[in-house]
């Protein structure tokens, strides 16, 4: 069996390292906020090219307490992607705040930039932007119009651990951007994590505080805060595999070179990529008319394959209030969508068997 994700496999590699740090963060008896997490954040706030990263208990947390940090609230509205994983939708209805969903764009599956001024009014605060599977979105048209409308750029990196648009990696590419350390993510730990990067020193003092309680100095509190911090085991993990994630995504690379320029099946539409370096490839996207035959097609021939996502957040229970509204692009791409397996363990042996066998579907 090809399986879509390995984790074992995975974290595997790292075992000897694993081992021997998780020993010594047991033996310190210091196990939230302490060496292993200001470490962690120092190195991953180096590698994305940002003044700060804060480490926080996992991607939804991270994105809510950034827009509680500038201090969005009710009446307030939030441009967002409407083919999004609904966390970052969440994020936005958590402060109260109104999501104002914007259609993709059916070349890069990120937000169409071309479509998002219609949907500005005097109540907009943010634009969120999703380098949604891996791709990092092409900011130029964005930075723009934010500046225009004095609108702040908040990113959702969750997918991108190391997508590079312009030079500068995504969690450097708007005013402040939230990541997932969710174990299937490119750069995941044994657990949940999350992290926040910014630049802005006021706001990065803000958000370490509401993370922490709403305290900026212990028994002190300034905010009506949260508990959201990254734990010193999760943070000690990461800090082992940071140094490969840059190796992690070239191989990403390699395989989704390898199935683009050798899947040839009329039936299946390949995913696009705008720059070599722009996408991490966290999920290899192709689109179908007959997903659901391809998918269990796959699956009789041993190839694990998953789904990202099958209902758009606009059709979803917790979004009732949307149920009449359409998004046809959006719609089309949930209907049809079908992850292939793409990991750094995948073989090559592995991602030739992949090719073969969709391009015998018929
Ligand atoms: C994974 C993910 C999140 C949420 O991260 P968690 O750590 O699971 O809370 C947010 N946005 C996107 C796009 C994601 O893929």
């Amino acid at each position: 069996m090809i399986k879509f994700l390995d984790l074992h496999k995975i974290n595997e590699r790292f075992r000897t390292q694993m081992d021997e740090r998780l020993k010594e963060v047991l033996d310190s008896g210091w196990y939230i906020h302490g060496k292993q997490d200001e470490l962690f954040e120092e190195n991953f706030a180096k590698y994305i090219g940002a003044k700060y990263c804060i480490g926080v208990a996992n991607g939804l947390d991270a994105l809510n307490i950034i827009i509680r940090a500038y201090g969005f609230g009710a009446g307030d509205e939030i441009i967002v992607p409407a083919n999004t994983y609904i966390a970052s939708i969440l994020a936005i209805s958590e402060n109260n705040c109104t999501p104002v969903l914007v259609e993709p764009s059916l070349k890069t599956y990120n937000i169409d930039p071309d479509l998002i001024e219609d949907k500005i009014t005097p109540r907009t605060k943010a634009i969120m932007v999703v380098h949604l599977y891996g791709q990092a979105v092409q900011m130029e048209k964005i930075w723009q119009i934010a500046k225009k409308h004095n609108l702040k750029i908040i990113e959702d990196s969750a997918q991108a651990h190391g997508a590079i648009y312009q030079g500068k990696r995504a969690g450097n590419l708007g005013d402040v951007a939230g990541f997932s350390f969710y174990p299937g993510k490119n750069l995941g730990c044994l657990g949940d994590g999350g992290a926040v990067t910014t630049n802005n020193d006021v706001l990065a003092a803000k958000i370490r505080a509401i993370a922490n309680y709403g305290s900026d100095k212990k028994y002190h509190h300034i905010y009506k805060g949260i508990n959201s911090r990254l734990d010193e085991f999760q943070a000690a993990l990461l800090d082992i595999k940071l140094p490969f994630l840059d190796d992690d995504n070239k191989r990403r690379r390699e395989i989704a070179k390898y199935y683009r320029e050798n899947i040839k099946n009329p039936l299946i539409i390949l995913p696009q990529v705008y720059a070599e370096e722009a996408h991490v490839w966290h999920i290899f996207a192709v689109r179908t008319t007959e997903r659901e035959r391809l998918q269990k097609y796959l699956e009789q021939n041993n190839i694990q394959t998953n789904i990202h996502y099958p209902t758009p957040p606009h059709k979803q229970g917790a979004y009732k209030e949307w149920q009449n509204q359409t998004y046809p692009i959006s719609e089309e791409i949930h209907a049809t969508e079908l992850s292939l397996p793409i990991s750094p363990v995948l073989t090559d042996e592995e991602v030739k068997k992949v090719v073969e066998v969709v391009n015998a579907w018929k």
